[in-house]
């Protein structure tokens, strides 16, 4: 099927690896043009790509809580393509912690990234978006931004967040038929939940309803629909990637 992502410019935040990457690579495919943005890529990063694709990407080392380095990015995509078609934020971090024994500092970055994060790329992206005649934004959330978790009050309360933020963008793009919507993965097989504490990891496979961790393309699967010109007429929704994890 032709997702009618030819030629569209993309940026997609955390293409460094895992999920991020695993969108940038589809994206590709699909033949967009992606901007990739990471706080660092491996020297080979553009090599994983095929080889046919990799004139249409490019890498952006910037931390996405560093406002000024987005406006520079934003800056270069405005000279360069004149308007922004996709949006993806899939950089994120993650702390789990009790009550009792959260570390602010690390709190306080993780709502940098995974909240201030889109925020701020929606915020300065927001013009070349809505320059886009099939702009669209998709925000990576989680199924924990949607259910009380122990020990994970701070990282769910960050995707929470941007999962309200979206709605609010797709309610304030609407007028230019920005679509902004949130893909929501259960466990993904990544250097994320390669890190996890065994015995939580082995609690969220119980209730993994197709007894397997989801794959990262399996997620930018997801994204790319939503990036499509068949999803043109979806705005403010929420699209859990889980093998039916919140169902359990
Ligand atoms: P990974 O840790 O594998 O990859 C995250 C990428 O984001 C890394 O390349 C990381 O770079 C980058 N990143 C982190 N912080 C920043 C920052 N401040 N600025 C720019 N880039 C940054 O994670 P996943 O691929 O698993 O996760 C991707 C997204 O999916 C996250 O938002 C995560 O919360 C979400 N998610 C993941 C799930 C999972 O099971 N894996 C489940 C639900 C949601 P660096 O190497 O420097 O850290």
């Amino acid at each position: 099927m032709d997702l009618g992502l030819k030629g569209r410019i993309a940026i997609v935040t955390g293409a460094g690896r895992g999920i991020g990457f695993a969108i940038a690579d589809r994206l590709l495919r699909e033949g967009a043009h992606v901007i990739g943005v990471d706080r660092e890529f491996a020297p080979d990063w553009k090599l994983t790509f095929s080889e046919c694709l990799r004139q249409s990407v490019e890498c952006f080392v910037c931390d996405v809580s560093n406002g000024e380095k987005l406006l520079e990015l934003a800056s270069i995509v405005d000279k360069k393509h004149g308007k922004l078609d996709i949006l993806v934020n899939s950089a994120g971090i993650n702390h789990n912690a009790p009550l009792g024994a959260i570390n602010f500092a690390v709190a306080e970055e993780v709502f940098a990234v995974n909240l201030s994060g889109p925020l701020k790329t929606m915020n300065i992206f927001r013009n070349l978006l809505m320059q886009s005649d099939q702009g669209r934004v998709v925000n990576i959330g989680s199924v924990n931004g949607q259910r009380a978790r122990r020990g994970q009050s701070v990282y769910n309360a960050s995707k929470a967040g941007v999962g309200l933020a979206t709605l609010t963008a797709a309610l304030e793009f609407a007028r230019k038929k920005v679509t902004c919507n949130v893909v929501a993965p259960g466990l993904i097989d990544t250097a994320m939940t390669q890190k996890m504490d065994p015995k939580a990891k082995e609690v969220a496979m119980e209730l993994i309803l197709f007894d397997r961790r989801g794959l990262p393309e399996e997620v930018a699967s997801a994204v790319a629909f939503l990036c499509s010109k068949e999803a043109a007429y979806i705005t403010g929704h929420v699209l859990t990637v889980d093998g039916g994890m919140s169902l359990s």
